[in-house]
This record gives C-alpha cells, structure tokens and sequence, in this order.
C-alpha cells in the first residue's frame, strides 16, 4: 500500500468513471487542461498539456490515461517516465459489438480498483457503489435542467476534447448572436453516460456502470464510429441548429480524418464551419474571432 495523504485521482477521458473513483473513497478530478508552452511537432497539444497538468494539479496521489488515441498512449509512457506519480493506463476497446470487447472493458474496470486500492481506498461494496451511482447521476440531471433554451441562433460544436482556453470559442458564438445548443466535443454533452437502470443499479452496479459508459458513449476511436454519427443525426434532428462548428487540432488524426464525413452532404445540407486549432497560436484568439464571426453573419 503506498502511504500517502493526497486523495485526488486526475483523469480527463469520458471512459473513465468517477463513480468508481469516488465509491472507492478517493476523489476524481476531470480537467480541462492548459495549454503548455513546450509545444513540440507532431505532438497534440491537448495530450501534451494533461500530460504537464498532472504534475502541477494539488493534492494529487495518481492519474489515468485511457488508450482512446494513440497520442494519449504514448503521452502516459512519458508520464511513467518522468512523472513522480503512479499512472494507470486504461484499456479501452475500439471495437463495441462483440461481448468480448465489454468483457475486457469490465476486467479494465476491475483492475482500475486494484491500482485504486494502493491508495488507502477500498473496493465499494454494491450497495457504496449504487449510492454513489444516484448521487453523480442526479447532480448530472441537476445541471443538465439547468440549461435554458435562448432566442440566439443555435449551434452544435463537434470535435476533440477542448483546452481550457478554448472554451473561449462558447464566449466567441455567444458575443456574435449564437449559442451551443449541442455540444458534442469529447467534453461535452455527448460524453455523458447512459441513464442508469434503477432495477439493474441495484442488481449489479458494475455491469450497470459498464454499461452506462462503455456500451453507451459514441466515441470517433471506435470501430465502426457509426454510433457517433447516430448520436449527432439524432441531436441535429432533435435541435434544429443552423450551423456546425468542427474542433480538432492539427496533430489530431482520429478527428482530422472525420472532417470529410461531417460536411458530407450525405450527412447533412447545414454550413460546417472548420475552427482546427495549432499549437500554441498567439493568433488564435482573433482568428477564432472573425471566423465565427462571418459564420455568423452568414447565418444570419
Ligand atoms: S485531441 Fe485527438 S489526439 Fe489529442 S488527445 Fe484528444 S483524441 Fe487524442
């Protein structure tokens, strides 16, 4: 058992649940991490940030990785080595159809409690697990009411997890008129977990919380990606939004390659506008700016 004081597990995939984290007494943190300064070729920023942010977070006594992009892969190799902290590098399987690929999700799952357990923290007892379970979900359908419909133009954003400083693109949309009303980048509403099947949670919250995330969120990884595609068709028909942003950065094979799908006319007649991001662009603010900008008036 390693002895230590700290009791925050850093982690910033939607595969990774945090009911499991917190019913085993620790407590997840999900970050939007900062870019940092030393960019390098090749390189995503956003892996290359979490990648720094691990280190610099307080109160921290591990992190987790998940192999969802080859960038993340290789950044937790270089948290190994140079980070003081342990690192649990998550297994999550591209392939969603067999029962094979949710078996070896949920043995994941088992072995993420293990590395939990060096911590002081203990492996839930289904009955913990269920209680933490309603708790999270309820404070996720509290902040879901909490959003209003507006009489701004509607929007869906697409794309790859977001930096920090690139939610400044929700503030951009909103100065010009508009507003996310689908946020389907790896951060947002897209990401969320299934609703939890209230006789099933008790039944068995493991299989419940396997089936929540990993039978439930579309993600661009998986193979076939169709459930992506079916997810945001369903949101696009659901919302009526008027135009598409697409967020990816440039190092960002996995979204890079589904731009062509998204403008697709196949897929859908509305304006996608392309807002990739570089690395570490003094120029971003008040490039992002005019582009959605003229997207705007062009929408309007
Ligand atoms: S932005 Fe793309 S390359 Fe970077 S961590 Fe996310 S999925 Fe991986």
């Amino acid at each position: 058992m390693i002895s230590t004081d700290k009791n925050t597990v850093i982690y910033c995939d939607p595969f990774i649940p945090p009911e499991w984290i917190a019913a085993h007494g620790l407590r997840p943190l999900r970050v939007a991490p900062n870019i940092s300064e030393n960019a390098a070729i090749g390189v995503c920023p956003y892996a290359r940030a979490f990648t720094n942010e691990i280190n610099f977070q307080k109160n921290v006594c591990a992190a987790i990785f998940a192999t969802t992009c080859d960038q993340m892969r290789r950044s937790s190799d270089i948290a190994i080595k140079n980070s003081i902290l342990p690192i649990f590098l998550m297994n999550v399987p591209t392939v969603w159809q067999r029962k094979s690929a949710t078996e070896l999700y949920a043995a994941e799952i088992e072995r993420l409690s293990r590395f939990l357990t060096q911590f002081d923290a203990q492996r839930p007892t289904n009955a913990k697990l269920a209680e933490v379970m309603i708790d999270f979900e309820n404070k996720r359908q509290t902040q879901l009411a909490k959003q209003k419909p507006t009489d701004k133009i509607p929007l869906a954003i697409i794309g790859s997890h977001l930096l920090k400083q690139d939610h400044i693109i929700f503030d951009i949309v909103q100065k010009y008129g508009g507003c996310i009303a689908i946020d389907a980048t790896t951060d947002g509403g897209r990401t969320l977990p299934g609703k939890f099947d209230r006789t099933q949670l008790i039944k068995n919250p493991v299989k419940e919380l396997v089936s929540a995330y990993f039978e439930t969120i579309p993600d661009v990884f998986q193979r076939p990606n169709d459930r992506l595609y079916d997810w945001f068709k369903k949101k696009l028909n659901e919302t009526y939004v008027r135009g598409i942003l697409f967020h990816h950065y440039i190092w960002c094979d996995k979204w890079h390659a589904e731009f062509g799908r998204i403008c697709d006319k196949e897929f859908t007649s509305l304006p996608v506008l392309d807002i990739s991001a570089g690395d570490n662009d003094k120029n971003t603010k008040s490039c992002l700016t005019t582009r959605i900008q003229a997207f705007m008036e062009m929408l309007e």
